[in-house]
């Protein structure tokens, strides 16, 4: 199943009914058990694609919010911020909006279906993906967001669909100039020279697949390694001085930021295949994609993603040295302790 394909099987079979009030129990639940998992791996602030802001709250309220959430609104909940006039940043520390959820233009990398400007090797008749939108539909959704202050974020993986997201993105700004808007490009997978240009002019933040590198890689083969050397380029956004974020993509990919790191900086997977070999980053410079990068992707490097006086006390203790032990092992270096705000909220 693939796409938009799924919503065709949300609508058969059976499934439990719940009551309103089961429903909210379950989705409490569901956010504290998350929460408790997502500081067991190290994660001291994650990006929330959607999900039940209420329940987060409560959650929050009964002191089970580990971490700190950047929420990335989408349906209702947008539009009702659209409506009531609250821009990315309102919020404070534990839960903030952020950008929006990522509207998606184009297929998926895993499924083979995002949209480039190659066929796809080895598929006939020849096949080069999805598009979900037209340039002018997407124009107007992004120039909606822009306007209202709310930070835009496009899932694009191929270069077709990043090269329309960011027409959109450089037509909003030109019609209605905002401050250092940082639009986030979700996954920004297969990319070119050109793309990197236009990324780095727009200001744009890329956030491509972390633990894919050690987790797909079985699937790498079906793009080939020259198309991999362009895919999930962590190493020309560092070249070209682009600030890209870390996308572990959960639940579709592991949300553990040491096995993305070991994807970064190996490019070789659990089957032992190594594509794209040349966009391999240093252990700091995916450590930095995985701490500051993602707090200036919310516009919030200012209070976290350093250990440094006067920001919030966000941090881990981790058994060992990524840079010191064997780059195919730090994926199994243990996380001692996870402390946000001063407070420890995981220990071994
Ligand atoms: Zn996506």
């Amino acid at each position: 199943m693939t796409d938009q394909a799924r919503l065709v099987f949300n609508r058969v079979g059976n499934r439990p009914v719940f009551t309103a009030a089961q429903m909210q129990e379950r989705n409490r639940a569901a956010q504290a058990y998350i929460s408790k998992q997502f500081v067991r791996y190290g994660l001291t602030s994650v990006h929330h694609e959607g999900g039940d802001l209420f329940a987060l709250q409560e959650v929050r309220a009964r002191g089970e919010l580990l971490h700190r959430v950047s929420y990335e609104a989408q349906d209702g909940v947008l539009e009702a911020m659209l409506k009531a006039g609250i821009a990315t940043g309102f919020g404070d520390e534990w839960i903030r909006f952020g950008a929006t959820s990522e509207h998606t233009c184009d297929g998926s990398f895993s499924e083979r279906t995002m949209a480039m400007s190659v066929p796809y090797p080895g598929v006939e008749p020849p096949y080069r993906g999805n598009l979900i939108f037209t340039q002018e539909d997407l124009n107007g959704w992004v120039e909606r967001m822009h306007r209202a202050g709310i930070q835009v974020n496009c899932h694009a993986n191929g270069d077709v669909a990043i090269d329309m997201v960011l027409t959109a993105y450089e037509r909003a700004q030109k019609l209605f100039p905002r401050f250092d808007p940082r639009p986030k490009i979700t996954h920004c997978t297969l990319i070119s020279d050109d793309l990197l240009r236009r990324i780095k002019a727009v200001g744009a933040v890329p956030a491509p697949f972390t633990s894919y590198g050690y987790y797909n890689t079985d699937k790498f083969h079906f793009y080939g390694e020259e198309l991999m050397q362009r895919c999930m380029a962590y190493r020309s956004f560092a070249d070209a001085g682009i600030t890209a974020a870390a996308g572990s993509d959960f639940s579709p990919g592991p949300f553990s930021p040491l096995m993305g790191i070991q994807g970064m900086v190996t490019r070789t997977g659990w089957n032992g295949e190594t594509w794209g070999g040349k966009q391999r980053i240093t252990v700091d410079e995916a450590l930095r994609v995985n701490t500051i990068n993602g707090a200036y992707a919310t516009h919030e490097e200012g209070i976290k993603g350093s250990i440094t006086a006067g920001k919030l006390a966000d941090f881990v203790v981790l058994a060992d040295d990524p840079h010191s032990v064997d780059p195919n092992k730090i994926k199994d270096i243990a996380i001692i302790e996870t402390v946000t705000g001063g407070n420890t909220v995981y220990k071994a």
